[in-house]
């Protein structure tokens, strides 16, 4: 299936550009379905949850549309939660970093009121609020919404879960009736629907559409981690299990970039591949991968996806996909041939929503596992070694060494003292 590229799309250069900043590597599903629908001035019903990539989904059609001389609000976005809020207007500012200046301003409940009412005179062209604290700016006057062209319900389910119903009917009554209305919600419940039949023009809806898939036989685990300690679990993760060909994903270009440059430091075998190397680039890492001259492989989805990865021992989900489907291609590259495969997933802050839907959607139980601690580290690199050991002695012609020790025993040091000092070294150079 050809899915529409971000270069295809009508969208500024502009935008182009800071999307190619962010390295995103294609739209998401909801997005290439949402944005062009949405640039053709349509109302829609998104059904997308947080990590689909839902904010660019309406944050790049509505920036496309923003008209920078005339200061005024021209969109309005409603959120649950304050944290959603000022995550939301981040996203929208790097979407928008090579606009001409576009104000974006997060107000929300809690935050001192007089210092918004400041940021509000000066002029705005996206709010981005709490239904409450926008509905107390328009009674006192300090928000004036008769200009909002295009008007954004994120997570409209948690709204109305949070009771802020009201509110949200009071705040759609009062903008202009000529207007676009997105509404992105990750349930559907009859409330919303005749939410979206009382307030919007005609909406299409939008699913992204999910194929049957059967996940292979592989131990899926998962970890919470915070996203600045993601190279640290990795590396012991990679030393624990003892994993000498490793796929990593990650969901930008940029991240791919950043986690090579991390994981050479720490010294490790490794190369990545995205879409902005070159085919030769490419053709060269996927040649040192197969020969053993690197380790790890690092990748987006778009770039492994065009290349036969051999089999491998792990698959690292660095990032929680964006989409259900890639997980499931993603954890295909490993137990293959009968293997035993690992797939280990770095789930950080609200990436949670998202691994909870790839287990309803695979229909298999992702087991979550603690971060192993240097101890528990030490503890297994010990196990490893005394198991290397045993096999040695009973597989391997050890004739040489054997007259070494006794040449030592003449000298009289014991076998235990001999040995000790062996491990010693041996794991001290671990
Ligand atoms: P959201 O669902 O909007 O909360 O987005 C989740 C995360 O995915 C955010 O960190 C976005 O920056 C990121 N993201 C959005 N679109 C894409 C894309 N096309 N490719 C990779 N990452 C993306």
């Amino acid at each position: 299936m050809d899915k529409i590229q971000f270069k295809d799309m009508n969208i500024s250069f502009e935008i182009k550009k800071a999307i190619e900043d962010l390295g995103f590597e294609e739209p998401s599903p909801i997005q290439s379905l949402a944005i062009p629908k949405a640039l053709e001035g349509k109302d829609i019903i998104g059904q997308a949850q947080t990590g689909t990539g839902k904010t660019a989904a309406f944050g790049i059609p509505i920036l496309e549309e923003i008209y920078p001389e005339d200061k005024s609000p021209q969109a309005i976005i409603l959120c649950p939660t304050r944290e959603l809020a000022i995550q939301v207007a981040e996203e929208l500012r790097k979407l928008s970093k090579h606009m001409k200046k576009i104000r974006i301003l997060p107000v929300y409940g809690g935050q001192p009121i007089n210092r918004q009412i400041k940021s509000l005179k000066k002029g705005v062209h996206i709010i981005i609020g709490t239904p409450g604290r926008i509905m107390d700016h328009m009674q006192r006057g300090t928000l004036d919404l008769t200009g909002v062209e295009r008007v954004v319900l994120d997570e409209a389910d948690e709204m109305l879960d949070m009771g802020f119903r009201d509110d949200m009917e009071f705040i759609l009554k009062e903008i202009p009736h000529r207007r676009q209305t997105l509404l992105f919600s990750a349930t559907m419940s009859k409330v919303i629907l005749k939410l979206t039949k009382k307030y919007q023009n005609n909406p299409e809806l939008l699913k992204v559409a999910h194929h049957k898939l059967t996940v292979p036989k592989i131990n899926q685990t998962y970890y919470e981690v915070k996203d600045k300690m993601k190279l640290e679990v990795l590396s012991r993760l990679l030393d624990i299990h003892d994993i000498t060909l490793a796929l990593v994903f990650c969901n930008t270009k940029r991240r791919v970039d950043r986690l090579v440059r991390d994981l050479e430091t720490r010294g490790y075998l490794v190369g990545g591949i995205h879409g902005d190397l070159s085919q030769r680039q490419r053709d060269t890492v996927m040649s040192k991968f197969r020969k053993g001259k690197i380790d790890i492989l690092v990748a987006t989805d778009v770039a492994a996806r065009g290349i036969d990865v051999p089999d491998v021992e792990a698959v690292f989900n660095y990032d929680v996909p964006n989409d259900d489907e890639y997980y499931v291609h993603r954890i295909g590259r490993t137990g293959r041939a009968g293997k035993t495969g690992h797939a280990f997933t770095f789930v950080s802050g609200k990436e949670i929503y998202k691994l909870r839907d790839i287990q309803r959607y695979t229909k298999t139980k992702i087991k979550q596992e603690k971060i192993p601690s240097i101890k528990d580290i030490e503890k297994i690199k010990r196990g490893l070694l005394l198991e290397k050991i045993k096999t040695s002695i009973e597989e391997e012609d050890l004739n040489k060494y054997i007259h070494m020790v006794e040449g030592l025993i003449e000298i009289g040091y014991n076998s235990v003292e001999i040995s000790a000092a062996l491990l010693k070294k041996v794991m001290g150079e671990e």
